[in-house]
């Protein structure tokens, strides 16, 4: 890490272990968000990190993103999603949007006074989201030419608490080349909210789903032009991958080291249980893993910040760091034994949050249906 990167680093573990820390077993337990520490976040510049300071952002690079949101993690996996959404958000915004769009929506969410949320899946549309069938249809209310949006969104990562929603929704034909994408606003004429899930693990971030029933849109909130939609919403994802990484990272680590401190001052048979080899063996692979993680990340954020974007090696470090965030907080709660399965310890916590990372911004298995798919390109083009 150069200086700036651990001056972030220590700002954010010294925030999160007195600000977020003290609360992390009661909101998980009661599902509760807490929209002052979010702001906070913002005040101290985390939530529109890689934003131009134009925009109210740090114009900071996605390596120095990666950093912070792995340290976010060491304490909630629920805070470091509901910015890196976010900031996909944002990302949106900046890359697609037109000066408008830009200047009226992005400073609330650079400052962390707002939250956005990314609005693709449906109840049958997941891992193939280009078969989405909610529709946008041209309309004019009032002498304004807008849109009609008819059909919901499912599991929307803070849906209800987001003020912004990029939402993509059918213009045209079956396929992606049909699909547009919309800025929609929380309260919106037609616009509501339908079921919150109850979750395994991410509780204290809300997931939800979203309702259109002849919801107009006015055409200054199209992103792009007709059937961009897609693109868009996969050119965010693309991105999207190694910050979920960096995010799994974060959350492997701390399972590391509850381990570590545990295992070095729980006795059995005389001894301290770290001394064991069969224990030892283990953390000696979780920490091995957990680095080969950090690095596929970094080296993913820096293509990203160095303009020559690897789509491969994205989905490499997303597949790797969440598979390994998995496998890490299951040993950790193995080596706290039974304390490890309850909620004395953070350790449970962690399993359940790293679980949902393998699913979400792209299933582990569609990660390696596009290695496969670059692996095969690699091979036959040349
Ligand atoms: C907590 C949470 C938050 C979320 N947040 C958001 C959000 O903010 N915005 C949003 O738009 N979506 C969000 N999602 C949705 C998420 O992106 C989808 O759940 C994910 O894409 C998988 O879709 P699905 O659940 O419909 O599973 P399915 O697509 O039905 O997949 C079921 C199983 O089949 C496998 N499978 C599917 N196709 C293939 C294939 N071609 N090859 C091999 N295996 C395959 C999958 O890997 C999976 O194991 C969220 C989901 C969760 C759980």
């Amino acid at each position: 890490m150069n200086e700036l990167q651990l001056e972030l680093k220590n700002q954010l573990e010294k925030y999160r272990l007195q600000k977020i820390e003290p609360h992390m077993e009661h909101d998980d337990e009661t599902e509760n968000f807490r929209m002052d520490i979010f702001n906070e976040l913002g005040a101290l510049g985390f939530t529109g990190m890689t934003l131009p300071e134009e925009f109210g952002g740090m114009g900071l690079s996605y390596e120095d993103f990666s950093i912070a949101l792995c340290e976010i993690a060491k304490s909630s996996v629920s805070y470091a999603v509901t910015i890196s959404v976010s900031s996909m958000v944002q990302a949106i915004l900046n890359e697609f949007g037109n000066a408008d769009q830009k200047k009226k929506y992005l400073p609330a969410l650079t400052s962390g006074a707002e939250i956005g949320a990314f609005c693709l899946s449906e109840s049958g549309a997941g891992s193939d989201a280009a078969a989405l069938i909610s529709t946008a249809k041209k309309s004019n209310q009032n002498g304004i030419d807008g849109y009609v949006l008819n059909g919901s969104k499912i599991w929307i990562t803070s849906g209800g608490i987001a003020k912004t929603y990029i939402v993509m929704a059918r213009t045209g034909a079956s396929g992606g080349s049909g699909v547009s994408a919309f800025i929609v606003r929380d309260g919106t004429p037609g616009f509501s909210y339908g079921k919150k899930e109850k979750k395994m693990g991410w509780r204290i971030s809300p997931t939800r789903e979203l309702i259109f029933h002849n919801c107009f849109i006015p055409a200054e909130n199209l992103l792009a032009s007709e059937g961009e939609g897609f693109k868009i919403a996969m050119a965010a994802l693309e991105k999207g991958r190694f910050t979920i990484g960096a995010i799994a990272v974060g959350c492997a680590e701390r399972a590391l080291d509850e381990s570590v401190r545990y295992a070095l001052t729980r006795q059995q048979f005389k001894q301290a249980i770290f001394d064991f080899q069969g224990l030892q063996f283990m953390m000696a692979d979780m920490a091995t893993e957990i680095e080969c993680s950090r690095l596929l990340v970094l080296q993913s954020a820096r293509d990203y910040d160095n303009q020559t974007p690897n789509a491969k090696l994205a989905c490499m470090a997303k597949l790797k760091a969440t598979d390994t965030a998995m496998k890490v907080t299951t040993d950790a709660v193995q080596i706290l034994g039974g304390v490890g399965y309850t909620r004395e310890y953070p350790v449970e916590r962690f399993m359940r949050d790293a679980k949902v990372l393998q699913i979400v911004e792209g299933t582990n298995q569609i990660q390696r249906v596009v290695i496969a798919r670059n692996l095969k390109k690699e091979y036959t083009t040349h």
